[in-house]
């Protein structure tokens, strides 16, 4: 079935209407210009992980673009959780997104009506799980992540999401499941939808998170790396450095921690450390109820 004609509601702008209307006109902004911005937030059990932070996230990542997202956080949060409901999920993946709307074509668009939708799907894994179980294989990508000058690294913005899919189409041509992307500087710095962590001598490593998104998945992995005694260190990483590390995993939302074997020329082998924390991850996002006394 293809996307658009599943069954169901989507949330938009204020109330739930049937998932094949949720459409908007070709003259939209957001669509010409890139004047979007999204969320990708994951429901266990019936609750959305961090799902104020994600929606806080969003606001703020409208912000950077130049606009208020027009609901609160409390009201999108609302609107989440009744979504889920309506749709019966208990374990789902959630997309609110927030763009200019089509009342006026050009660059400038100052008066547009900012639209807001949430949708959400079940969708078990990002990656393909039998190769996910094994480590997944990156390749280089051509493109690098700009430097924050140039582009607002910190919004999630649609914009910033152009070199990200043309990055992993180039590497699923080739066989691989995503792309390692560098940053400006030559430096190490994140998968195209997913942030990017090594073991070495049994300390961890991970990019600082300078021009591109600090994932709410990365900083839950760091909590929870901390939370059993292990060391973090977020620093540059140099490709070259990639020949010193035992481990390579990747997370994100979607993603959530995915085992990584090879990334080009390197190999790495899913250890300890990386099997410790899928398991603590994944008991992090499970909801935590009172229990009943
Ligand atoms: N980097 C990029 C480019 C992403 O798309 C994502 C997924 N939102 C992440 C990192 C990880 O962010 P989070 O853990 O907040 O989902």
């Amino acid at each position: 079935v293809p996307f658009d004609q599943m069954d169901g509601d989507i949330w938009m702008n204020g109330s739930f209407v049937p998932w094949k209307d949720a459409k908007i006109h070709v003259l939209t902004h957001g669509l010409h210009y890139a004047s979007s911005v999204f969320e990708g937030e994951r429901a266990y059990g019936g609750e959305v992980f961090k799902l104020r932070a994600h929606t806080e996230r969003l606001i703020e990542s409208g912000r950077i673009l130049g606009f208020k997202v027009p609901y609160s956080a409390e009201t999108l949060d609302a609107a989440t959780n009744e979504l889920l409901k309506r749709q019966g999920f208990v374990d789902a993946y959630v997309r609110p997104v927030a763009w200019r709307g089509s009342e006026m074509m050009g660059v400038s668009a100052q008066n547009n009506t900012i639209n807001v939708a949430i949708a959400a799907w079940v969708w078990p894994s990002y990656f393909d799980p039998e190769q996910r179980m094994k480590g997944i294989r990156l390749d280089m990508a051509e493109y690098r992540r700009p430097d924050p000058m140039t582009a607002p690294s910190r919004a999630k913005a649609a914009g910033l999401y152009m070199i990200c899919t043309i990055s992993k189409h180039a590497a699923e041509a080739k066989g691989y499941a995503d792309a390692l992307m560098l940053d400006w500087r030559g430096r190490v710095a994140e998968a195209t939808g997913a942030n990017i962590f090594f073991v070495g001598d049994g300390v961890i490593h991970t990019p600082d998170p300078d021009c591109f998104l600090n994932g709410i998945t990365r900083q839950t992995v760091i909590e929870l790396a901390r939370r059993r005694g292990l060391e973090v260190r977020e620093r540059a990483i140099m490709p070259e450095e990639l020949s010193g590390f035992s481990e390579c995993f990747i997370c994100g939302t979607a993603a959530e921690v995915t085992p990584v074997a090879e990334i080009a020329d390197w190999r790495f082998t899913p250890g300890d450390i990386t099997r410790q924390l899928i398991g603590d991850y994944s008991n992090e996002v499970q909801p935590k109820r009172q229990a009943a006394e």
